[in-house]
This record gives structure tokens, sequence and C-alpha cells, in this order.
């Protein structure tokens, strides 16, 4: 737990911006995305396990498929493979009940707003439907023009693109802001953009693999930040 010595506690207030990534840091909807994409590659005879889905986390889904068509058939996948398993993907999802906020993370946003921290999203989605529930579900401490979404970007993460883009947008420098991702290539992205990276471990992979990709430091739980 963080108390009011500790380095983490001194590190967050000596920031002026938090940037969160969305999808298993917002909300608890990586499950979700794990069955859909091993369920979608499954539909057209491809092994994809789940766990994969979370090494992978973050990419675009073009880029994704071709990951897949890369490890199984040495060659990108064609316009229309990547065509028809991401609207498998999004088919299969679109059967699934909406994914919830963690509680722990609306209440750590409603903490640091009213502290004053600058409050952004950098998330590799660009679906309307999950930019609209953000909204919603986090009226009043999240904006659409604090939102750094796939459209706003040309490379997705691991490039370190969308946190550049969101400092270049917020006006504010990497030593001033704090990432908080949950995934390897998440954390990859804003370390590559020179950013203090908080890692929530909300899935299935180990620490380890958080700690590898460049975390600063590793939690279980949003719950864990409370006290800032
Ligand atoms: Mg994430």
């Amino acid at each position: 737990m963080v108390d009011r010595n500790s380095s983490l506690y001194k590190t967050f207030h000596n920031k002026k911006g938090i940037f969160f990534d969305m999808d298993g840091v917002l909300y608890d909807s990586m499950g979700y995305h794990a069955e859909a994409w091993s369920g979608a590659f499954s539909h057209f005879g491809i092994d994809f396990p789940q766990e994969m889905v979370y090494h992978n986390e973050g990419r675009t889904a073009a880029s994704t498929i071709n990951l897949v068509f890369q490890e199984n058939e040495n060659r990108n996948a064609t316009e229309l493979e990547i065509d028809r398993i991401y609207s498998k993907k999004t088919e299969i999802i679109a059967d699934y009940p909406d994914a919830l906020p963690f509680k722990s993370a609306k209440l750590l946003m409603e903490n640091l707003k009213l502290q004053g921290f600058a409050i952004w999203v950098v998330t590799g989605s660009s679906q309307d439907k999950f930019l609209d529930a953000l909204l919603l579900d986090f009226e009043g401490l999240i904006t659409r023009d604090r939102i750094v979404s796939g459209r706003d970007v040309t490379h997705g993460k691991p490039h370190p693109e969308p946190y550049l883009t969101a400092l270049e947008k917020s006006g504010l420098k990497a030593d001033e802001v704090v990432v908080i991702e949950n995934a390897p290539l998440g954390i990859q992205s804003a370390k590559a953009a020179g950013i203090y990276t908080v890692a929530v471990n909300t899935g299935i992979l180990d620490d380890c693999v958080l700690w590898d990709s460049g975390a600063d430091i590793v939690i279980d739980d949003l719950k864990e930040l409370e006290i800032l």
C-alpha cells in the first residue's frame, strides 16, 4: 500500500497529469477481448490462445491479425482476411454484456481530478461505441478533447506515438506525467515516450512480463493508490 512517505506518493505529487490507458485499466474488459479474438481466429481454423491476446493487447486489429499470419503462414493477411477476422471479433464481442468500469479506477480518477491533476485517456481503441461509453461512464472526469484514440495516431502501441500525441496535445512534458497501463505493449509505448509508468496487473500475465516491459512499478489493483 502506498503511504505519504513512499516514493510512489512523492512521484505522483511531483506531476501535473495522469494518462490512463482504457481497456484493463478503466474497464474490466480484457476477458471479453481475449475470448472474442481467440474465438474469431478459431472460427477460421487458426489457433490464437487467449494468453496471446494479453501479450498483444494495444496493437491495432490489422497488426494483431498480421502478426498471427506471419507466425502461421510467413506472410501478412490480405485486406479481405483482416476484414473477415476483425468483423467476426466485433460480432462476437457485440453479444457480450457491456464491460463495466473498475470502481477503483473511477474513485482514483475523482480523487486525482479534485487535486488538480489533468486527466487524459490514451487508448488504441477507435470504436465509437466504446468511446461514447467512456464519456458516459466517466462523466465529469473525462472529456472528448482529452482522449487520444486509435484514430489520432498512425502508429499504435508499442510505438511511442500515442503517448507522444497526448504530451503534445496536453502541453505537458514527459517528466510532468504518470501513465497507468496494464499491458506489456502499452508500457513499452509509454516508456519509449519517456514517461513514468505504473503497471496495474488486472489480467492473466505474470507480473514479471510487466516488469520486463519496463514498468517503473507493478501493482495488483488501483485501490493501492487510494491515498494519493
Ligand atoms: Mg490496456
